[in-house]
């Protein structure tokens, strides 16, 4: 008997977060979205255009910001592992909180799950209040129901201020 399966089809859709405000972050944008994709594990579905938006925490330079479409068969937790690997190949390093970075990545949706796990809270605390999560995502997944509220991305956008998040010269 021949058993073939088929990876594909216990793949779950996620969505992350990117951002970044040192040492050219669309750089290293794409080459994040470069290696999640190169893992057997992961391809890359879609990316957002990307914004720039002004620093939460100390005085820093502005943050570019984006968001991208992940189908995964890795659990969260593996994909958090992978996310936070991703970010110290590529130069981040962990310093003062909310603090300038070259790379932060965050799980902001795993398919329709609630996550609460020490190291690991999905959807992403911050997805309902933060523009800069919310207004890319809302550009390549406007219908996603988020689980935690039972809103769409298009009408938790519609409740938050957008007025400094702008798109960048992509
Ligand atoms: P922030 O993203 O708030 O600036 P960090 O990137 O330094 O903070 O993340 C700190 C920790 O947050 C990570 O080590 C990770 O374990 C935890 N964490 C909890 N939930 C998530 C999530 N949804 N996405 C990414 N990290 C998360
Ligand atoms: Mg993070």
């Amino acid at each position: 008997m021949i058993v073939r399966l088929n990876a594909l089809s216990k793949s779950i859709l996620c969505a992350i977060a990117l951002g970044g405000n040192l040492n050219n972050p669309a750089e290293t944008f794409d080459a994040a979205l470069t290696r999640l994709n190169d893992h057997p594990r992961i391809s890359v579905t879609a990316r957002s255009p990307w914004y720039t938006t002004p620093p939460m925490g100390p005085p820093q330079p502005d943050y570019l910001n984006g968001c991208a479409l992940l189908e995964t068969t890795l659990d969260s937790s593996e994909l958090l592992a992978m996310l936070l690997d991703t970010e110290t190949q590529l130069g981040r390093v962990r310093e003062v909180h909310w603090g300038p970075r070259t790379l932060d990545l965050d799980l902001l949706l795993y398919g329709d799950s609630i996550i609460e796990l020490p190291h690991l809270t999905v959807p992403h605390l911050g997805l309902g209040d933060r523009a800069f999560m919310l207004k890319p995502l809302a550009d390549i997944a406007a219908d996603w129901v988020d689980p935690r509220s039972g809103k769409t991305i298009k009408q938790l956008l519609q409740t938050i201020d957008c007025s400094e998040i702008h798109l960048a010269v992509n």
